[in-house]
């Protein structure tokens, strides 16, 4: 049956499945899981975009570790990136002396983490280290290191599995392309 308005029409095509998605995070838990061995650690997730990927993550990681979150939202009009501004949800002992790992949706500019980062470093974090779930490289703007990432994604605006399209496509279980046509200026992008 198809549904009018469906969300399916304003996919373009899809990038990576389901079943691809899942087996990159294997790959990335197991190296984070090498990487934090013997250490007590708390993962960062960005919100809203990170929350799926980040949930899936830690349940491959067998180490003990805290989860914090931070919301962050950015302002776009038109072409000029605005404020970002950030609501943390953490205890002061989840960052203040402790190794950190920092986990988003997509590294684009990457002016939102690096923002981040700098934040976790004024909090008192002991170390700080990133994993993405997608990284742009062609965009960037902001030098910064990622230690961790699923797949690198070419220069389009991508939708699913936790990235969203004016709030919409979070859900989706794969990550696509947005069908050309579709509006992309202007909502705030979490
Ligand atoms: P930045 O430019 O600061 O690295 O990325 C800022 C934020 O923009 C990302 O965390 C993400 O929420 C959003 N973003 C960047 N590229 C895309 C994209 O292709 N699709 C979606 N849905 N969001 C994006
Ligand atoms: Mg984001």
């Amino acid at each position: 049956m198809r549904i009018e308005g469906s969300l399916h029409d304003e996919i373009d095509r899809v990038l990576f499945s389901e079943d691809e998605i899942l087996r990159e995070i294997q790959r990335v838990a197991g190296e984070i899981t090498r990487a934090y061995s013997g250490l007590e650690f708390t993962v960062v997730s960005v919100l809203k975009g990170s929350c799926i990927f980040a949930a899936d993550l830690v349940r491959k990681i067998p180490l003990p570790l805290s989860l914090s979150f931070v919301s962050a939202e950015s302002y776009h009009a038109g072409t000029v990136a605005g404020a970002l501004s950030l609501r943390w949800l953490h205890a002061d002992e989840e960052i203040c002396g402790r190794h950190v790992l920092l986990v988003d949706d997509i590294v684009d500019s990457g002016s939102t983490l690096s923002a981040i980062r700098d934040e976790l470093v004024r909090l008192g974090a002991f170390e700080i280290r990133t994993c993405v779930f997608l990284d742009k490289p062609a965009r960037r703007k902001v030098a910064l290191t990622i230690d961790f990432r699923c797949f690198e994604v070419e220069d389009v605006f991508v939708v699913g599995y936790g990235l969203d399209h004016a709030g919409r496509h979070r859900n989706l279980p794969f990550v696509a392309s947005l069908r050309s046509g579709t509006s992309v200026a202007a909502a705030p992008r979490e």
